[in-house]
């Protein structure tokens, strides 16, 4: 995929609207019991960093930035806990340089506030969805956005799954480019599906599978292997006949009513397409494709905190239903599974990973997330990490610094990665 990028032609002495995601987790506290004034502070800023290079590119080149993005989910302007003022002054203190925060994003307010800005300088406009036009992808709003500017930047892979005001309908009426940070994931992305080193292994797991069904078939067929852990394996393991007692499970799709989807028969059929691939190394052991716990690790809660409450479980055992075991839930792979990832991580060209092994929160469900992470940093393959929690995971282990890539983008990279084109890049391609 060949983006437009952002050039020095397209923006020098222009006014650029930008396209952000600074959908970033505040922290708010109370400076003192008496006063009612709060300390808002970015909690994780991974996504303004993102946005730093294409920014100072811009302000190099004599551009005013006009900096547009939405904060969680606000109903009305009313609801100011969703301000991005926090986040100008946040901006600020790492480009070390004033960013005006304007509290308004469309009409006489903000075009005021454009206009009378020097050459040089950076605003941040309010919320974009404080106007539900925007989710809307309505076009009067979109026109509004682009009045202000000459030119439009998308630095916001990460809402680009979106057909949203800011990212695909005010692309109508400005010429579009792409950031550098997005032309980076995008790029990064792709690799993995175009030409990955082999063996690419993939290792997927997390909580929810309607989140990565799509990217669970897609890369079934660009993998060589797919291991998979977490909560999501408990469709693979009910699907192959394996009891799972009360195990989380997301059995089929509510949400999207229309097309009504059975996760556990889609795991069983994707476990039957891919049966005996022949991958690994040198040797060539012919193992399946997919690849799902063998063993667990089990307790009969969530916040069990006694190890004398955790079992390992060795699934190729036949298990008898004694009463204790009905109450148990899977919450981590297991031993046996943690060897058998780690050594055929070990021997991976690329790695793929999204989603936590296991109920790595509580320390006694930890181990196989931890023992995943380890494998892919210490092996010689080139390593893309992704998923919100697999980062906060990652992070939390220090291993996140030794991965190549580590994507913020959540929901968009699985959307990539299921091998849609997304609305906001469509605009973007050359
Ligand atoms: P990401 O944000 O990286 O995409 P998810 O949101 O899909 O990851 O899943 C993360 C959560 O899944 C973790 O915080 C973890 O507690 C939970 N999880 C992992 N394994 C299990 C399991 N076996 N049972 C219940 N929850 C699980
Ligand atoms: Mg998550």
């Amino acid at each position: 995929m060949q983006l437009k990028i952002v050039n020095v032609s397209a923006i020098t002495n222009k006014t650029v609207l930008v396209r952000v995601d600074y959908n970033v987790p505040l922290n708010l506290s109370a400076t003192q019991p008496t006063v009612k004034d709060v300390i808002v502070r970015v909690k994780d800023d991974r996504r303004i960093r993102d946005s730093l290079e294409t920014i100072k590119f811009l302000l190099k080149n004599q551009a005013k930035v006009v900096l547009i993005a939405h904060l969680g989910r606000p109903k009305n302007p009313a609801d100011t806990q969703f301000s991005l003022e926090p986040v100008a002054k946040h901006l600020s203190q790492l480009l070390h340089q004033p960013v005006q925060f304007v509290p308004k994003t469309v009409g006489v307010g903000a075009q005021k506030a454009v206009t009378e800005a020097p050459p040089g300088s950076v605003l941040l406009l309010e919320n974009l969805r404080f106007h539900p036009e925007e989710k809307k992808n309505d076009p009067v709003f979109a026109k509004a956005l682009a009045k202000l500017a000459d030119v439009y930047v998308n630095e916001a892979f990460s809402a680009s799954h979106r057909s949203h005001a800011s990212i695909v309908g005010v692309t109508r009426y400005l010429p579009a480019y792409a950031g550098f940070a997005l032309t980076r994931e995008v790029s990064t992305l792709a690799s993995l599906m175009e030409k990955p080193k082999k063996p690419f292994v993939v290792v997927l797991g997390g909580a929810k599978i309607s989140d990565k069904v799509g990217a669970i078939t897609y890369l079934s067929k660009l993998a060589d292997i797919v291991l998979i852990g977490g909560a999501i394996a408990n469709n693979f393991l009910k699907a192959e006949g394996f009891e799972i007692y009360r195990s989380f499970v997301e059995e089929a799709s509510n949400v999207k009513a229309s097309q009504p989807q059975d996760y556990t028969a889609i795991a069983g059929q994707l476990v039957d397409q891919y049966k005996t691939e022949k991958i690994l190394k040198d040797g060539y052991i012919p193992l399946p494709k997919l690849i799902y716990p063998i063993d667990v690790v089990a307790a009969p809660s969530l916040e069990t905190h006694s190890q004398n409450q955790v079992q390992a479980i060795d699934l190729s055992h036949d298990m008898a239903d004694t009463d204790e075991k009905t109450q148990l839930l899977y919450l981590d792979i297991g031993p046996k599974t943690r060897k058998l990832f780690t050594e055929i991580i070990t021997g991976a060209g690329t790695v793929f990973w999204n989603g936590p092994m296991g109920v790595w929160e509580n320390e006694l469900f930890a181990a196989g997330t931890r023992s995943v992470a380890k494998a892919i940093v210490n092996s010689e393959a080139k390593t893309v990490l992704g998923g919100g929690d697999t980062i906060a995971a990652a992070h939390y282990f220090h291993y996140e610094h030794k991965f190549d890539y580590v994507s913020v983008a959540g929901g968009a990279a699985l959307e990539f990665l299921s091998g849609k084109m997304l609305p906001g890049l469509k605009p973007l391609v050359e």
